[in-house]
């Protein structure tokens, strides 16, 4: 990691965690929250995060913008979706991903905790 690229460098005032090898940087703005995570080449959310968190599918939605990398995603009922940077996505809740490629994935979202679908007007899980 550079010191020089901003995009990974430690973010003032934000609450840093570490879960399954991903770097989460967390800033509270009023209701909603602004996060930068890092996501490793390799990463594959069901081997790094499913073990932690005990659920089948990844159970969050994720809105924002992927600023660097490539991520594979897979939802519950066998529909793939691939993003590479720079495109803002749009990840309803109930699947799983993986990083493509030799970088790690960068995503700046927005989210309102356990109400991020609703505040947003999207649908609550992957549908048609
Ligand atoms: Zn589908």
């Amino acid at each position: 990691m550079s010191a020089a690229d901003s995009l990974l460098a430690p973010i003032p005032g934000a609450e840093h965690q570490e879960l399954g090898g991903v770097q989460l940087d967390v800033v509270h703005t009023g209701n909603a929250r602004v996060k930068r995570s890092i996501y490793p080449v390799g990463f594959h959310w069901a081997r790094d995060i499913k073990p932690h968190v005990g659920t089948e599918f990844c159970v969050h939605t994720h809105i924002g913008f992927l600023a660097r990398g490539k991520i594979h995603m897979t939802f519950q009922d066998g529909c793939t979706r691939d993003y590479v940077a720079p495109q803002v996505v749009v990840i309803e809740a109930g699947h799983d991903g993986r990083v493509v490629g030799d970088e790690p994935a960068v995503l700046i979202e927005f989210d309102f905790e356990g109400d991020t679908a609703a505040r947003l007007g999207l649908p609550e899980r992957h549908q048609h």
